[in-house]
């Protein structure tokens, strides 16, 4: 039975890498019938956010990782906010000063500085020069009173510690490289180190799943955990998975994409853009000039302002792109780690009951969006018409569309004619036309010359003549509307796509759009005969202008 723990330091929205840790812990602790707590790891005052904790909170309950003991649902060793445990960190701290495996310090940032230039220009590597005597209670007073910095360092054993790591079996590390560190800061906090083995201890964690990059921190946890009796739990550090440039999965993906759309946009009100990015024109420049990324929604502003995607990497970025939970937890779940069934898309109940911890791949793993996109496509298949109703209500929400007000019925025909649609977003775009006035359509220009100015205007008559047939018809229906679009190409031995193109055109502005007999009979016919009258009138003078 594992107990398995998420431990975010809530700095931001949910990464996707976090939530993948998360949800391995969650497959670990279900699979053996355990439990799977959650903690904030709050202890940086300097970094945390106060919203940004419930945020991850939700992130997690939206992919639907519910945990069994931590904040909101309470448990038997909380609090679950680091924050709120300082004096069972502070007794801790207590034991392994009296123990003589801890000891004050005081340095400042400056003198540490010195400290990691002199041991580089030694080409030594840097490690904390622990003092002969320590500094006792009176010094500690006279620091303080001096007004200095006063910090606790744990004395870090001599010899080799050995990591079993799960994924990557035995990890051997010498802690002679290993600094006496930081386990008190000056402003009375724990560091993550510390915090992170007391917790682990008293929360009855029997299995950490984190990331890779915590590796190296484990064996000083481990030092920790035998100078204060505590056991040590299973560790299993999780590949890393990589971005199709081959980089991290990082906000930089999203800069990049960022700084090439801004370079290409001509005429661009740049301070404009900073103001609207909530930063200094200072802070915009650097930005642009790759010295530096600004902080909290900056990047996400800028670009909904010049109207582009990014590549997503939170939570909140694939919810609001139009991906499903079921899709990410799916895909998710197969980075770093191959399921023994033979079938790629599974629930999450699958996932749980068919977990197995000897599965996970040491080598990093590539975040393939095209894969995830047809994950998305699939999922959105296997939901119920209400569940995908209730799924694409909260989409729109996020995405802020214009559709928001539609009634239900209205949304399941859209959502019945974007059957096979990858994602929420495709869906609601394809029908963006249904939500917006008449005289709002935007024609797109390489369209309305394909399908209506072509070979002397065909799509402008063709248009012209299907609006009578239309208004002829007593009563419209999809099936009306297919039997007479069928019978004018039939009658003028055309293929369908060049009456139902200019239409399409007509109606939506684009060639994008839903299937034509539902957009036509979902639009109403008396809008759609505007519409069309609209093109014609639009377009027909440039007709006569080539004609010349
Ligand atoms: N708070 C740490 C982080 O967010 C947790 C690391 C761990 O799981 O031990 O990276």
């Amino acid at each position: 039975m594992a107990v398995t723990r998420f431990a975010p330091s809530p700095t931001g929205y949910l990464h996707i890498g976090g939530a993948r840790t998360a949800l391995f812990d969650l497959l670990w602790a279900k699979k053996t019938g355990g439990k799977f707590v959650l903690r904030i790891e709050d202890t940086d005052q300097s970094r945390n956010s106060p919203t940004a904790a419930k945020q991850v909170m939700d992130d997690l309950q939206w992919l639907g990782i519910q945990w069994d003991q931590g904040p909101q649902v309470g448990g038997p060793a909380g609090p679950y906010y680091q924050s709120q445990r300082l004096d069972i960190y502070n007794r801790y701290i207590q034991q392994l000063l009296t123990s003589g495996n801890a000891y004050y310090c005081f340095d400042t940032a400056e003198e540490l500085e010195q400290m990691r230039k002199k041991a580089a220009g030694n080409k030594q590597n840097f490690t904390y020069p622990r003092p002969n005597k320590f500094p006792d209670a009176s010094e500690v007073e006279k620091a303080k009173a001096q007004g200095k910095d006063v910090m606790v360092r744990f004395c870090m054993p001599a010899g080799e510690i050995v990591v079993e790591d799960t994924i990557r079996g035995q990890v051997k590390f010498n802690s002679n490289d290993i600094s006496d560190f930081i386990i008190l800061k000056s402003d009375g906090f724990p560091t993550y180190h510390f915090a992170c083995v007391i917790d682990d201890e008293l929360m009855g964690i029997t299995h950490v799943i984190r990331g890779q990059e915590h590796l190296m921190n484990t064996p000083g946890h481990i030092a920790l955990q035998k100078a204060l009796g505590f056991k040590t739990p299973v560790y299993a550090h999780l590949s890393l998975t990589v971005s199709e440039g081959g980089g991290k999965m990082s906000k930089r993906d999203k800069a990049k994409v960022l700084k090439d759309a801004i370079k290409k946009t001509e005429g661009l009100d740049k301070v404009k853009l900073a103001s609207v990015a909530q930063i200094s024109a200072t802070e915009f420049e650097e930005f642009l000039a790759g010295d530096s990324m600004p902080d909290g929604p900056a990047i996400d502003l800028m670009a909904e302002y010049l109207g582009i995607e990014l590549p997503e990497i939170n939570i909140v970025d694939f919810f609001k792109s139009g991906y499903l939970p079921q899709a990410l937890v799916n895909f998710i779940a197969l980075l770093g780690y191959s399921s023994p069934l033979d079938k790629e898309i599974l629930t999450l109940q699958e996932l749980i009951d068919s977990f197995d911890p000897t599965r996970f791949n040491k080598t990093n793993s590539l975040f393939d969006r095209k894969k995830l996109l047809a994950f998305n496509m699939e999922h959105i298949k296997l939901l119920s018409a209400d569940e995908l109703l209730s799924r694409y209500k909260d989409y729109l929400k996020a995405a802020n569309s214009p559709a928001v007000n539609a009634d239900d019925i209205l949304l399941k025909r859209i959502l019945k004619a974007g059957e096979g649609a990858r994602t929420l977003a495709e869906i609601d775009h394809k029908s963006r036309f249904l939500f917006i006035e008449d005289n709002k359509i935007e024609y797109n220009q390489k369209d309305a010359e394909k399908v209506l100015l072509k070979n002397n205007g065909e799509g402008i008559a063709m248009l012209a003549q299907l609006k009578e047939k239309l208004l002829a018809l007593d009563k419209i229906s999809e099936e009306s509307i297919e039997n007479l679009l069928r019978g004018i190409a039939e009658q003028k031995q055309v293929g369908l796509g060049k009456v139902a193109q200019p239409l399409r055109l007509a109606i939506c502005g684009t060639m994008v759009s839903l299937p034509i007999f539902e957009s036509i009979d979902m639009l109403g016919l008396k809008a759609t005969v505007r519409r069309m009258e609209r093109t014609i009138e639009k377009f027909a003078n440039k007709v006569a202008k080539e004609i010349k």
